[in-house]
């Protein structure tokens, strides 16, 4: 151990925590990441450990998936070590060609613009509402051309996206394929069916921010046998993530739990740092952002890590009703200070991951007063259009307003 390195680590979180208690603040405060792991997931994480010989047994991850599309009412499920790496899968099962263009959100991650650029797809950006963050159908049928082969549609922060079906049936029109983006939507639903459903492929995410959790992982889902047969086709060349890769994010299990979520994480979140801080796994790397392909992209789940989203899945329904509870509380919060809640779509059932809210710009820039007023972290997804890579997207009015504008609370607090 570093003896050094621990002494930083302690000296500067427990001078922060210090300064807290003398000021009367809270010393813990609601993760910015996703809360979902307990015990029992850590359980999993350290018996996998000692299962090295086990790692690369696909009977796990089949069950995931099976129960994954039975959960989600999908035919079909592929599990992948990514949502991103699932999107990627998604773009080869439609059969999108290089010089294709597909049309996705000017409000999205840039992980979602990297799967179309790294397939050769020319990508064009569509502006968004900012009622609930989706697509705006109304300022989508110019950025038709006849090169124009798919649209991604997103549903952002758990909510269902407001012109849902108005964007089916216009990409219907135009014998254009529909990928929905579920990514932070896991459980959401319309007319009593998940999102993800509607349109002709989709993918979800299990990254440590998202609804479900384990470090990093996706889902692809489709109901159409032929699209099906093309996912198994990507599924089965996919390589394996290496076992130093696995390793380190079973541990980012443990980081995890004892930082994010143990009830005494203010101290016992520096013990795991000065333990396991080296292995520490990053989702999106600096060249991502700037649109570069990782070189361990486009692997498949293994093992453990399908134990653990097995686990996780287990709970999703329970945890997302818990954020339905607190949403209310925000949207409480919303009308007495004047701020407009995001719309919930009739006959929809959000999820809300994070609860977002417009609020002036400053209160963006700087979001200190949430935690002297509430005593939480604010979220500031989106603080650029391609979260979070700094590159620009022009022609998107709304987007650039939620850039600036929009902030959001959590929903799991404890
Ligand atoms: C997180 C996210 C993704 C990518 O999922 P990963 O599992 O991190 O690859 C895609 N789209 C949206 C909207 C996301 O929030």
């Amino acid at each position: 151990m570093n003896v050094l390195r621990a002494i930083k680590i302690i000296g500067s979180n427990q001078k922060a925590n210090l300064f807290k208690l003398l000021n009367h603040k809270p010393l813990t405060v609601p993760s910015l990441t996703s809360m979902t792991l307990d015990t029992d997931d850590l359980q999993i994480a350290r018996e996998w450990l000692l299962k090295k010989e086990e790692w690369y047994n696909p009977n796990i991850v089949a069950q995931f998936e099976t129960e994954f599309a039975r959960w989600n009412g999908s035919q079909y499920a592929f599990a992948f070590m990514s949502g991103r790496v699932a999107l990627s899968a998604c773009i080869y099962a439609l059969g999108l060609e290089p010089d294709d263009e597909v049309i996705i959100p000017g409000y999205t991650c840039v992980v979602v613009a990297n799967a179309f650029q790294f397939a050769g797809i020319k990508v064009i950006y569509t502006d968004i509402e900012l009622e609930t963050y989706g697509v705006d159908v109304n300022k989508l049928e110019d950025k038709i051309t006849p090169e124009t082969r798919a649209i991604l549609i997103h549903h952002l922060y758990g909510l269902v996206c407001r012109d849902y079906m108005p964007l089916i049936s216009l990409a219907r029109k135009y014998n254009l394929k529909i990928i929905e983006d579920c990514a932070q939507a896991t459980g959401a639903t319309f007319r009593g069916i998940k999102v993800g459903n509607f349109g002709d492929v989709a993918f979800y995410s299990s990254e440590q921010s998202k609804v479900f959790n384990t470090i990093q992982g996706g889902v692809a889902v489709t109901n159409d046998s032929q699209i099906a047969a093309k996912l198994r086709e990507f599924y089965e060349q996919a390589p394996y993530p290496d076992a130093s890769w696995i390793d380190k994010q079973l541990y980012n299990i443990i980081l995890n739990y004892y930082q994010c979520k143990h009830p005494q994480r203010w101290w016992l979140g520096d013990v795991v740092e000065i333990l396991y801080g080296d292995k520490r796994l990053i989702s999106t790397t600096k060249d991502e952002e700037q649109g570069i392909r990782p070189p361990n992209y486009g692997c498949k789940m293994v093992a453990p890590i399908a134990a653990i989203a097995l686990n996780q899945l287990k709970k999703i329904d329970h945890y997302n009703e818990k954020r339905r509870q607190t949403a209310n509380k925000w949207k409480a919060w919303c009308e007495n200070r004047g701020y407009k809640p995001p719309v919930c779509p009739a006959d929809s059932q959000p999820i809300y991951l994070r609860y977002p809210v417009l609020v002036e710009p400053e209160k963006k820039q700087d979001t200190s007063w949430a935690f002297n007023e509430l005593g939480i972290k604010l979220g500031v997804w989106f603080v650029s259009h391609l979260h979070p890579s700094p590159r620009k997207v022009e022609g998107c009015p709304a987007a650039d307003v939620a850039v600036k504008q929009c902030i959001n609370f959590p929903t799991l607090l404890d």
